[in-house]
């Protein structure tokens, strides 16, 4: 391929929206214009790379038995009321009006139509185990689109679905589907971790995502060397150490304008572990009451699968006073007005003598004790992981924390959607069993972002081997000069048979700038053929991601073997 015939529109500066170093560099290198929030085109060189990155995925998928189909992004309203995700999806879902008014969503995910497909043509379990797959634009209203096609509202997603006769069959299937991440990550280039995750709005029992680590990610994940990670949303937590003392009576002290957890443990000169927290929430509409140590921090989403809630919302401050008799900074579960549902996270468990709101304006009681002066009716794990936290799988460990961007996410549905749906088959006895499934997504698009918040310098981009638009380039500084063009051309010739993807900068400018826009669009390996070094018989080599090293200087067929030889 000539650079002169491609359209590489590179620019000097990136617009003063770009808000990532991916952003940025993927605009000046000339691979994606944003047509408006969220939206936007491919170039040539970002739509090779999409290509790249879809075989990686499409070889992997192939090799593990899935079949690739297409399904509608217009989607008829009927499907999602079925598992009433018409209306838990909210906002986020575009929706659309046919000509005759009947209502329609573009595809913000596809387990209704998948499901909807499974059922009406999957009869017998001999048609199980399958794993259909597909490459598609996604849509979602997302609330706040960022960091270029990281967070678009549309996106290229591969997503995939499997059914199983059984929930042994999907558990061994999930293990398969996992170790193709593992290897579709590896294959990119990332450095990443899968980790376990919270569920969401797709729901099932169990998933994880795979975590690309870079500083910019929009997630924390924590992780110990022992092997366990998880999402900071659904790290687990052990229960706190709690020293146990002597029980003092309780006792109500005058606390004038304290309110925060901070301002009482500096007024009663108590350490916050010593204090609780006590916030009323609305979930699915029944009032609650949820406690955790003070120094800890309620995790919403390890609340609302406790509770199996859709819904948790904060209760507002005239709400809570009718049922505490207080406002906010006072509030306690000792002496409500009225009896509700109280929640407490296992920190609680063991704390002596601690401080809490009296739910009398202005006061706290010291000396709360659980079991003597208040109860709840659940314990469970309810808050978010902290630093200093023991790994809650050795139990040994300090957790330590990383950033990360999820570019991929798996899931166990178990028979969610199929019992929504009414999926169902013949099982080799003769009954009619729930289909069990798995989906499996990965975030095609995001994964170009991705690969260069892993892997950029203040030159541009640094693709990996397997991810670039190009895996070499050649720079002839002067390809109207004979010799030159002569083994530029065999250079390219005998790449390009060998199945290495090469550009050849055969344009008429200097030096300097072919440099420049080979280092932006961050080509890994670079040859350049010169007069002066054809002199000796040798072309410069070098690598991308070594910005310091010099080149090599190797003769033509060396390069040839050097870049046919590299792995990875
Ligand atoms: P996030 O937490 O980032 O919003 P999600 O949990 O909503 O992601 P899934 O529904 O699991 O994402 O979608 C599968 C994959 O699609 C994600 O792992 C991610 O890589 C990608 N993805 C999700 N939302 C977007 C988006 N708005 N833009 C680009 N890629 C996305
Ligand atoms: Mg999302």
């Amino acid at each position: 391929m000539l650079y002169s015939k491609m359209f590489i529109p590179t620019l000097k500066e990136a617009p003063a929206d770009a808000d990532t170093i991916s952003a940025k560099y993927m605009i000046r290198a000339g691979m994606i214009r944003k047509v408006s929030s969220g939206l936007y085109e491919y170039l040539p060189l970002g739509f090779r790379v999409l290509k790249k990155v879809e075989k990686i995925i499409r070889e992997e998928l192939d090799a593990i038995g899935g079949q690739e189909i297409s399904m509608p992004l217009i989607l008829p309203k009927e499907l999602w009321e079925e598992t009433g995700r018409w209306k838990i999806y909210g906002k986020e879902l575009f929706r659309l009006k046919d000509r005759k008014e009947a209502d329609f969503c573009l595809s913000p995910t596809h387990e209704e139509p998948i499901t909807d497909l499974a059922r009406r043509e999957i009869r017998s379990y001999r048609q199980l185990p399958v794993m259909f797959y597909q490459f598609g634009a996604k849509f979602r209203d997302e609330i706040r689109p960022r960091f270029g096609v990281m967070r678009a509202r549309e996106f290229l997603m591969k997503d995939a679905y499997s059914f199983h006769a059984d929930e042994q069959d999907l558990e061994n299937y999930y293990s398969v589907i996992f170790e193709a991440y593992n290897r579709i990550c590896k294959r990119c280039g990332f450095v990443f971790r899968p980790v376990e995750a919270a569920s969401g709005a797709i729901g099932g029992s169990f998933s994880h995502e795979f975590m690309v680590l870079a500083d910019t990610g929009e997630e924390e994940i924590a992780w110990c060397p022992c092997g366990y990670g998880a999402n900071s949303e659904k790290a687990q937590c052990l229960p706190c150490e709690n020293t146990k003392e002597a029980l003092e009576p309780l006792q109500e002290i005058s606390t004038p304008d304290i309110k925060t957890i901070d301002e009482v443990s500096g007024f009663l000169k108590i350490d916050a572990a010593k204090t609780i927290k006590s916030i009323f929430y609305l979930a699915d509409a029944e009032p609650i009451l949820v406690l955790t140590r003070g120094d800890t921090e309620i995790n919403e989403t390890k609340l609302a699968s406790a509770l199996n809630a859709d819904g948790l919302v904060l209760l507002e401050e005239n709400a809570v006073y009718k049922i505490a008799g207080a406002h906010f900074g006072s509030l306690g579960p000792i002496n409500l007005k009225q009896k509700i549902k109280i929640i407490a996270d296992l920190s609680i468990d063991g704390i002596s003598n601690a401080a809490v709101g009296a739910n009398k304006d202005g006061f706290h009681l010291k000396g709360a004790n659980y079991g003597r002066d208040y109860k709840a009716d659940m314990i469970a794990d309810i808050r978010k992981v902290k630093r200093g936290d023991i790994c809650p799988h050795c139990k040994k460990e300090k957790l330590q924390f990383s950033r990360g961007i999820e570019i991929g996410h798996t899931f166990k549905l178990g028979t969610k959607y199929s019992k929504a749906m009414g999926a169902t088959f013949l099982s080799a006895d003769g009954k009619e069993n729930l289909m069990q499934m798995g989906c499996y997504g990965i975030g095609v698009s995001r994964i170009l972002a991705a690969v260069i918040e892993q892997s950029s310098d203040e030159n541009g981009i640094i693709w990996t081997k397997n991810t670039a638009p190009f895996e070499a380039i050649i720079i002839p500084i002067n390809y109207a000069e004979s010799k030159t063009k002569e083994i530029t051309d065999s250079i390219y010739r005998e790449l390009t048979q060998r199945g290495v993807d090469v550009l050849i900068d055969d344009r008429e400018e200097r030096a300097g700038i072919k440099f420049k826009d080979a280092d932006l669009i961050g080509i890994p390996y670079r040859i350049t053929v010169s007069e002066k070094t054809l002199l000796q018989g040798k072309v410069e080599f070098k690598e991308r991601k070594n910005p310091k090293e010099k080149f090599e200087l190797i003769t033509p067929q060396e390069a040839v073997e050097k870049l046919c030889g590299r792995q990875g």
